[in-house]
Order: structure tokens, then sequence, then C-alpha cells
């Protein structure tokens, strides 16, 4: 049998309004390291009859994926973060919306797409906190360690990057991007 023969992308370069991106992790990369993910919170979490609470709009692609490799019983959910009327600016003062399930007493685990300052994530753990839930994982598929100002216990990771503005695969720049499989970094 003849092996595969995997055509080049043409698309390791795109523009998306006023900047450039390159190709900087492929989607086979992204989907080894998503189901490594999964591996490890079917491993975790057996028999904790988990909600994973997706966090859009970036997280979408994230979660798709990841979802189809959980194979224990669990739940999904998502929500939504809208910044209060009058503080976006700051971008840190954030409302959940679109939280419905009664958490109390139950094992949650937050598919985000990117943790940058990790003040977006405090504010959910802080929000969540409050409806007593047994215990709450964060999973996320991208970390930038170097920008985290608060401490986080993020116990699942698909991927560290450096601090460089990404788009692609779920995540956006200025509302596009975010259709694509591959993830793409701006070029300065
Ligand atoms: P944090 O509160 O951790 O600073 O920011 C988290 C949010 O900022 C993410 O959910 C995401 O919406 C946005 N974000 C941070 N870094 C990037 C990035 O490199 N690309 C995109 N598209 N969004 C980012």
């Amino acid at each position: 049998m003849q092996p595969t023969f995997y055509k080049l992308s043409v698309m390791d370069t795109i523009q998306i309004k006023d900047k450039q991106f390159t190709v900087s992790i492929k989607e086979q990369e992204i989907q080894k390291e998503v189901i490594r993910v999964a591996n490890e919170i079917n491993r975790d979490l057996a028999g904790q009859n988990p909600i994973f609470l997706s966090v859009l709009n970036g997280s979408f692609m994230f979660t798709a994926d990841l979802m189809k490799h959980i194979t224990i019983p669990c739940e999904i959910s998502f929500i939504k973060l809208a910044s209060y009327q009058g503080v976006a600016s700051t971008g840190t003062i954030k409302e959940v919306m679109g939280l419905n399930e009664d958490i109390t007493g139950r094992t949650i685990v937050i598919v985000e797409d990117i943790v940058d300052t990790g003040l977006t994530m405090q504010r959910l753990l802080e929000t969540l906190g409050t409806r007593s839930p047994k215990e709450i994982h964060i999973a996320s598929l991208l970390v930038k360690p170097e920008k985290l100002k608060v401490e986080l216990d993020i116990k699942y990771v698909a991927m560290n990057i450096p601090n460089d503005f990404i788009v692609g695969y779920g995540l956006d720049y200025d509302g596009y991007g975010r259709n694509y499989p591959d993830i793409y970094t701006v070029i300065d």
C-alpha cells in the first residue's frame, strides 16, 4: 500500500483585517494534546459524574473535540461571560450567563480556550464557588504561563504557549478567525 501523501497547507499565512498570522500549531498536534487531556480527565474523574462547563465563544471547538473522547458519564453545559455594562474596558469584571444547572455538590470541569492573565478564570472560580460545588477543575486548551498574574491550579492544559496573540481553533481576532482548524500566531 502506498503511504498517504500529505499536501502542504496552502494556508500557512492568513490575513484577518489589518493583521497577518502564520500557522504555529497544526490540527494534528492540537488533536493529540486534546486526546491526552481527555484521557487524563477520564482517569481522574471516573465515578464522579462531572458537569463540563464550556465557556463560550472561544472554547466551542476545543469543547467539541474534547467531549468526543470523554468516556465517563457526564453532563455538559455552556456559559458565557459578559462584562458588566460600564466597566467593560477593565476586562476583569464579568458576569456568568447561562448557568441554569444546580451545581451543588457536583464536580465541575471548566472548559476554557485560553488563560492569559488568569483574571477571567479567577472571577469565574469565585462566582461558581458561591454555588457550593464539590470541586472545580480547570481544563484549558492554552495557557500563557509568562502572563499569569494570579495563582491558579490549572489541572488540565493541552498546550503552554509563549506570550503572543493567537487565533484559530475557536479563538478570534475581532470576531474573525474562529473557524480555522489550526492555531495561528500574529506576525509583528
Ligand atoms: P485573561 O483574563 O486570562 O487575561 O484573558 C482570558 C481571555 O482573553 C480569553 O478567554 C480570551 O478571550 C482572551 N485572550 C487572551 N489571550 C488571547 C490570544 O492570544 N488570542 C485570543 N484570540 N484571545 C485571547
